[in-house]
Order: C-alpha cells, then sequence, then structure tokens
C-alpha cells in the first residue's frame, strides 16, 4: 500500500484560502490505514476547515480513489454537491488526488504527502520493502529485498562495515544482508549467495511508468 502523511494542517488551510466552498474526497484504502484519509479524517478535516471559515458542501470515500473510472463514478453521483464547491481537497496519495483532476475542472488540492510503497505490519507500523526497482532480484536473495532494505542498495554484500549482523549506517537495523545470508543457508541456497550479480540496471524502470495491453 502507499503510506502517507497528512500535510500539517495550516498548510492545507493556505491552499485553500481563496476557496469558500469545498468538496472533499477520502480513500478507503491506503490512506484509511495510515489515518490519512478515511472517514473520520474526512470529517475532521471538514471540521477544522470550517472553523476556520470554509464550507464542507460534500464529501465522499472512495474505495480506491487510484482507481479513475471509480473516481469519475463518485463524482457523478455527487454532482450537485460538486456543482456548489469551489474546490476540490483528497485526502489521499498522488495517484487519487490525479484521479480526481481527471474527474473534475474544479481545482483539486492534495491534503497528504505520499511516503513509499509500504508494508503494514500492524496498526500504523509500515515498512519499506520494495521500492519498485523494475527488475527484481528476490530470486537471488532469498525473498529479501537489498535494493530497498540495504541503505546502500548493494547488489552484493555486506559491505565492510556489517557488525555482528548489524548495519553499519543504523546499528538499531539488522544488516539485510546477513539476514539474505541467514535465509539462503537456510533453504541450501548459497550458491546463489556467491553467485556476483551485474551491476543493476536502472534503465529497467521508466518514469513515468506506463502499462498498456500488448
Ligand atoms: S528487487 Fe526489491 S525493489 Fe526491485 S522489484 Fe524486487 S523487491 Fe522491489
Ligand atoms: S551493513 Fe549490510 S545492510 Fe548495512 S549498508 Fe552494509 S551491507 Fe547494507
Amino acid at each position: 500500500m502507499i503510506i502517507t502523511k497528512q500535510k500539517p494542517v495550516e498548510d492545507i488551510a493556505r491552499m485553500v484560502e481563496k476557496h469558500k466552498n469545498l468538496f472533499l474526497v477520502g480513500c478507503g484504502q491506503c490512506s484509511s490505514q495510515c489515518q490519512t484519509g478515511g472517514e473520520w479524517e474526512v470529517e475532521e478535516l471538514g471540521r477544522i476547515l470550517e472553523e476556520s471559515g470554509h464550507k464542507t458542501v460534500g464529501s465522499t470515500v472512495v474505495y480506491a480513489p487510484c482507481h479513475e473510472l471509480d473516481v469519475k463514478r463518485h463524482f457523478r453521483k455527487h454532482k450537485e454537491q460538486l456543482a456548489r464547491a469551489d474546490a476540490v481537497l483528497v485526502l489521499s496519495c498522488g495517484a487519487g488526488v490525479q484521479s480526481a483532476v481527471e474527474a473534475t475542472d474544479l481545482p483539486v488540492y492534495p491534503t497528504n504527502d505520499s511516503l513509499f510503497l509500504g508494508n503494514s505490519q500492524r496498526h500504523m507500523h509500515f515498512e519499506e520493502k520494495c521500492s519498485t526497482c523494475g527488475e527484481c532480484v528476490l530470486e537471488y536473495t532469498g525473498g529479501i529485498c537489498p535494493v530497498t532494505r540495504c541503505p546502500k542498495g548493494l547488489l552484493n554484500g555486506p559491505c565492510g562495515g556489517t557488525n555482528h549482523g548489524a548495519c553499519e549506517v543504523d546499528s538499531d537495523k539488522p544488516c539485510v544482508w546477513t539476514q539474505i545470508y541467514k535465509r539462503l543457508e537456510s533453504l541450501d541456497e548459497l550458491d546463489k549467495f556467491r553467485e556476483i550479480q551485474p551491476p543493476k540496471n536502472y534503465n529497467a524502470i521508466k518514469r513515468p511508468g506506463l502499462v498498456r495491453p500488448e
């Protein structure tokens, strides 16, 4: 899921200072789990902005606002409220904000900063384990990603600084290459550890990403 954090309320208020009537859009998935865009956050942000003179003319929580067709469907359903709105605030990741841009001619503003693609470990504990590098090497590393979880992104590790299983960059964290070694050892696949991986192909990922049917 996409991990987000809410921008400071003062920044959100500054963005919409010239717009009185607001329509708020929440996210039923990632931003709900991050507590940056669920039903409660939509209601609370509306309440806070009303204190500074704005009016919430309507709101909706889209199951996954990165789904453009679903956002358009919600906007059609709320077209009367949107007709009274001066601007739209989207409480999701940047992808959801841009879905809203496709669905309305009104100005659209983000309330969140998008941080990373994260694994959810337990309530409000998120960790980045994949940074979508475009050329996955998990086959060689026992399913543990060194590109993301080693601060140096080493494809052949460990570096000389690993210290009794701890990372030299952050001693509170394990050396991921030690974890990879132990994992491959337990799988009886240490031959993969000894295989030298070629330099990373940074052309494997193109920005902006685009997938279309062949
Ligand atoms: S190597 Fe790591 S960053 Fe790249 S796709 Fe695989 S898990 Fe994601
Ligand atoms: S100690 Fe391990 S995880 Fe830390 S930078 Fe070196 S190889 Fe990477």
